[in-house]
């Protein structure tokens, strides 16, 4: 039987009745022939609710129980979703990671699917189970320890279902009908796109669409899912959503594609380091150790041997990242005079890989926020992006503006 993976995310689980709504779409795929591999999301709200009992604790908290507590809101959904199927006489069972077993690293609260092992799953599917439903999100490590994939990891979970049993797509529900240009709760100018690059949508995940987790579009690029993105509550049709895809079955597409977000953003700087060889290094090691996820970097120019290091991370690492720099300043191993974090800024960034061939479009950008008056504080580029930080309060004019600038309400 061909296999077809269902990702149903939080908003599409969120209460008893859209479970059932979701199951009933399940059910139309079954009817057409498919083995289904559901993959579901905690109910919306769950996880964070269980992410602030564990900060609520322990704010530097041992990362093994953080994913033990944080990992339960898709056993519930799981559970349920099979309940219902099996109500609706389809036959279905539960399965956590573990008894998959989802095998990860022991990076936890972002360790990475090392195999999914298909023999256990496709043995039921052998003696006549339709469904699979399978909490998203978590995992076991070598150790035996229950982890999880990341905030958003379902869809991660998905893409490697979707690529461990050959699936012929992988169908992600969610709250929106396809992936738009922006988010389009922050302007109604965005158009949902028919198609995107895997790059385009990389880049837009990585820098803060929540729509697909980054690593779920890594997984599906290397290994060729053809993954579509769709609302959980419309009409299913084949043509439904936003398919991701290679490049060149795109005929026609913006230079900019999209703009991205992330309100969660800190700019920290270190004031008065020693201007030195090595001294990157002494900074951003004791960082990655601390699990600090370092954005941007700028150095400043430096007077009399001394400079300014600035660097962006999440904001939720800011703790972590000054209890590192405290740390290393005590050990003698970089000196500087105060470590200052400015908490109130986003990022905002252009993605498209038009961007490889067309000059002037950062400058573009830099001139909108400049006509807007919002004032950049650090810049990034690469090949088919450019970012800004900026101040937060600004964040929405600049996403609306940078739209509006790029028309991007107009197919090119
Ligand atoms: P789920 O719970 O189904 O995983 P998420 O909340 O993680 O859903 O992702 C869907 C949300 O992503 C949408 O409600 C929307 O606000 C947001 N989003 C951000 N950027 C985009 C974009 N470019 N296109 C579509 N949705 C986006
Ligand atoms: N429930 C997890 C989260 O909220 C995983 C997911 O929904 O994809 O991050
Ligand atoms: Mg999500």
């Amino acid at each position: 039987m061909p296999v077809l993976v269902m990702k149903f995310g939080g908003t599409s689980v969120a209460t008893v009745d859209k479970i059932r709504r979701a199951a009933k779409k399940v059910g139309v795929e079954v009817a057409k022939g498919y083995d289904v591999i559901v993959i579901v999301s905690a109910m919306s709200g769950e996880t964070n609710k269980l992410v602030g009992f564990v900060n609520d604790t322990s704010p530097l908290y041992d990362a093994r129980e953080y994913d033990a507590i944080v990992s339960s809101g898709e056993n519930v959904t799981a559970g349920l979703m099979a309940l219902t199927l099996q109500e609706m006489e389809v036959p279905a069972r539960s399965w956590q990671g573990w008894q998959v077993p989802v095998q990860t690293t022991s990076a936890h609260a972002n360790a990475r699917i090392e195999e999914i092992p298909t023999d256990n799953i496709n043995a039921k599917f052998g003696e006549g189970m339709k469904v699979a439903v399978v909490a998203g999100f978590q995992g076991i490590s070598p150790e035996g320890r229950i982890t999880t994939l990341g905030r958003g990891g379902s869809d991660t979970t998905a893409v490697a279902f979707a690529a461990a049993f050959d699936a012929e797509r992988c169908d992600i529900y969610t709250d929106v009908d396809g992936v738009y240009t922006t988010d389009p709760r922050v302007t109604d100018k965005a158009r949902k796109l028919d198609k995107i690059a895997f790059e385009e949508m990389l880049e837009l995940a990585s820098l803060g669409a929540k729509v697909l987790q980054t690593r779920s579009v890594e997984l599906a690029m290397r290994y060729k899912v053809r993954l579509r993105v769709l609302s959980s509550f419309e009409e299913q049709s084949d043509e439904a959503g936003t398919l991701v895809c290679a490049e060149e079955e795109i005929m026609e597409s913006n230079v900019v594609a999209g703009v991205a977000f992330s309100r969660d953003e800190a700019k920290m700087t270190l004031i008065s380091v020693a201007d030195r060889p090595g001294i990157a290094a002494a900074i951003f090691g004791p960082l990655a150790e601390a699990g600090v996820n370092v954005d941007m970097i700028v150095q400043n120019i430096s007077e009399e041997g001394r400079t300014d290091m600035t660097f962006s991370c999440p904001i939720d690492q800011v703790a972590r990242a000054e209890k590192a720099m405290a740390e290393a300043k005590a050990n003698d191993e970089i000196n500087f005079h105060d470590l200052v974090a400015d908490t109130d800024v986003a990022k905002v960034s252009i993605v498209g890989i038009g961007m490889r061939s067309h000059a002037g479009v950062a400058a573009k950008m830099f001139a909108t926020l400049r006509d807007e008056g919002v004032n950049i504080k650090v810049i990034t580029t690469s090949e088919i992006k450019t970012s800004v930080l900026i101040d937060r309060k600004y964040m929405e004019l600049a996403v609306q503006s940078l739209h509006d600038a790029f028309e991007l309400e107009k197919v090119a």
